[in-house]
């Protein structure tokens, strides 16, 4: 009986999509193969394979030799960011792919330089039943802070340019330019977006009014719109785009080491104390002595002004700029996710609750 077999199936596909990270962490302690355990993509396309939310044969779909250089990539990063991402899914969603690209744009490759620019804005792209999660990583693949999602009612149409960019244009006419995808890549995405994004995205006022990118909490990934100082959800704080750009403008690095880039605050901050060295500590020390030439004094110290304020203003921008690339984690969060709290314990402490 076709029919009933078809909604055993139907019931069956439920109980395994209500499975929950935690469940799908446990279970893999038995002889199944899981994402952490196997040693090639392979190992995760036969029969013993751990119940997990990824869709193993659509990520690792591999013909031909490129393609499976390809599909070995999507494995590494898969296996680099799973970890965290079994905390950014929700219940029941699946992924079904997931790509690598940068953000970068042009004004933050011309006044940051390309490498600066590339690294800040890498992400993994993980594209979900529900959405696309964009999960800020670093050169080796390993997540960083931010955390932001896309879902696919905000998308309106995606775009594989011949110049090397995967171009999503959401409703709200905004668009998002992803370069450093291999074209292969960009080509699928394009063919599976356009097949999930079929239906026209709403035009709401709310749609509207939003970027389409929802920066999530660094703490419980809850969707965060704006820019408040502290998530609603779970108490956690993110830092502040202003004061990250007045640590920059009193000396650049500041405002970096401050958002946690801390490697690249370290060699602002080396280049900055450069700056200051050449062109106003050492031309003071040589003044103060007597040594400086009086007719290219007063033309030399303009010249310094504006090369070394011109520094700090720059920095300042750019380190705004990066900063509203999604919430950074400040203080740890004051209480547990509301979901993390067992009920006993929250009825064995009314006093807490109170407060
Ligand atoms: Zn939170």
């Amino acid at each position: 009986m076709p029919k009933v077999k078809g909604a055993r199936d139907a019931g069956a596909m439920v109980v395994i999509l209500r499975i929950d990270a935690r469940a799908w962490a446990e279970s893999s302690s038995c002889n199944m193969i899981t994402l952490q355990t196997a040693r090639r993509y392979e190992d995760l396309l036969g029969e013993t394979v751990a119940v997990s939310p990824y869709e193993y044969a659509t990520l690792f779909e591999a013909k031909g030799w490129f393609a499976r250089q390809r599909a070995k990539a999507r494995f590494k990063l898969l296996k680099a960011i799973d970890p965290k991402l079994a905390r950014v899914l929700h219940a029941g969603e699946r992924v079904y792919y997931v790509s690598k690209g940068s953000l970068a744009s042009t004004g933050e490759q011309f006044f940051a330089g390309q490498a600066v620019a590339y690294y800040v804005n890498l992400r993994a792209l993980i594209f979900t039943t529900e959405r696309v999660i964009l999960m800020q990583i670093g050169s080796n693949l390993k997540p960083r802070q931010i955390v932001s999602e896309l879902p696919y009612t905000a998308i309106r149409q995606v775009k594989a340019t011949w110049t090397g960019f995967c171009e999503v244009v959401l409703s709200n006419g905004k668009k998002h330019r992803f370069s450093g995808m291999p074209s292969a890549e960009r080509k699928f995405l394009r063919d599976f977006l356009e097949g999930v994004v079929s239906t026209p995205a709403p035009t709401t006022a709310l749609a509207k009014k939003s970027d389409g990118l929802v920066h999530l909490c660094p703490h419980c990934f809850t969707g965060v719109p704006g820019w408040p100082l502290s998530c609603d959800s779970c108490g956690g704080g993110f830092k502040s785009a202003r004061t990250a750009a007045l640590l920059s403008l009193l000396f650049p690095g500041l405002g970096d080491w401050y958002l946690g880039h801390r490697r690249l605050a370290v060699i602002e901050m080396i280049g900055t104390a450069f700056l200051w060295l050449i062109f106003i500590i050492a031309p003071a020390l040589a003044a103060a002595a007597g040594e400086a030439p009086e007719e290219i004094d007063a033309g030399f110290t303009a010249f310094s002004a504006v090369i070394v304020a011109g520094a700090h203003l720059i920095d300042a921008a750019v380190t705004h700029s990066f900063a509203r690339k999604g919430h950074h984690p400040g203080k740890a969060p004051t209480a547990a996710p509301a979901t993390a709290i067992a009920p006993t314990a929250a009825a064995a402490a009314p006093g807490l609750t109170a407060r």
